[in-house]
């Protein structure tokens, strides 16, 4: 069942939301003032508070572990010689202690597969930002003002999720998989990337999935679900075309955070379809225009 209705308070609440997170996001990457949610309606206040209380506590654990040698212990882990990364790495600092390491695009593509940014989390020592370098500003500032966000979301959401996220899956496959899931959907969704063309799932557990597909009918419907998905978001990214899309995204954070299943997202996915409906075509709106004006 989809429930259409929604209230005008519950629209201004996750407006207020994805305003107030993107200020503790800025905050996480940029520092500054800790961030305070007075003027955030009551449910926001508390749902914030607990996250960054959460938050807050897991960067403390890490404060003492030097960036440094986490960023060896990975270029040694992936077989490299640390030598050729001296003096090439720019280690930046951040208000939640992650350390942003960035380097160029050939030394990145040595530590992650595919070359991208990333973000490191290892158990019991400093977190990283991985971020490439390409030597030429504007692909470089796109580099940061894209991946940085997205990347510091993940952090954020691995350290606070706890304080505000359920997880209502009862398969554990399920449950992995929307955990991942509504994790990317969050950092696509501040960043102000694609909703759609979600493959993690295919690209990461791919193992686990193939040994457990032929005999779990859960995880085998939770690859269409997910297919289902990716089809209303890339319906919701169309139509969004010609509106406020980063700000539309930022709202979304607030219902995304409290999904606890698959089914609670196609809801969402559902109910932003009808709310952004195609607008009519610019184009054609011109030609109207003109033969009124004759
Ligand atoms: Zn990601």
């Amino acid at each position: 069942m989809i429930l259409d209705h929604e209230s005008r308070d519950s629209h201004a609440e996750a407006l207020e939301f994805g305003r107030a997170y993107t200020g503790l996001l800025d905050w996480a990457i940029r520092g500054g003032e800790r961030p305070r949610f007075d003027h955030a309606p009551e449910r926001v206040h508390a749902m914030l508070t607990r996250y960054l209380d959460a938050i807050e506590k897991e960067a403390r654990l890490l404060a003492d572990h030097d960036p440094k040698a986490s960023l060896t212990k990975l270029i040694e882990s992936r077989g490299q010689d640390v030598r050729s990364f001296r003096g090439n790495v720019k280690l930046t600092g951040t208000a939640v202690g992650v350390a942003i390491a960035e380097m160029p695009a050939g030394l990145l593509k040595r530590l992650a597969a595919d070359g991208r940014a990333a973000a490191y989390l290892p158990k019991k020592e400093a977190p990283l930002i991985l971020l490439a370098r390409y030597g030429r500003p504007e692909l470089d500032e796109h580099e940061r003002r894209e991946n940085l966000p997205h990347e510091m979301q993940h952090v954020l959401w691995r350290w606070g999720s706890k304080a505000i996220a359920k997880n209502t899956e009862s398969n554990a496959l399920v449950a992995h998989g929307f955990q991942m899931y509504q994790d990317e959907l969050l950092a696509r969704a501040v960043s102000g990337g694609a909703l759609f063309g979600y493959t993690h799932l295919r690209g990461v557990s791919q193992e686990e999935l193939a040994a457990t597909l032929g005999h779990d009918p859960d995880a085998k419907q939770m690859v269409e679900t997910v297919a289902a998905l990716n089809e209303r978001w890339r319906d919701v990214e169309t139509n969004l075309n010609g509106r406020n899309v980063n700000q539309i995204k930022h709202e979304l954070l607030f219902d995304i955070m409290q999904a606890g299943n698959f089914q609670d997202l196609l809801n969402l996915a559902e109910r932003t379809r009808s709310r952004y409906p195609a607008l009519p075509n610019p184009s054609s709106d011109d030609a109207m225009a003109g033969w009124a004006a004759l």
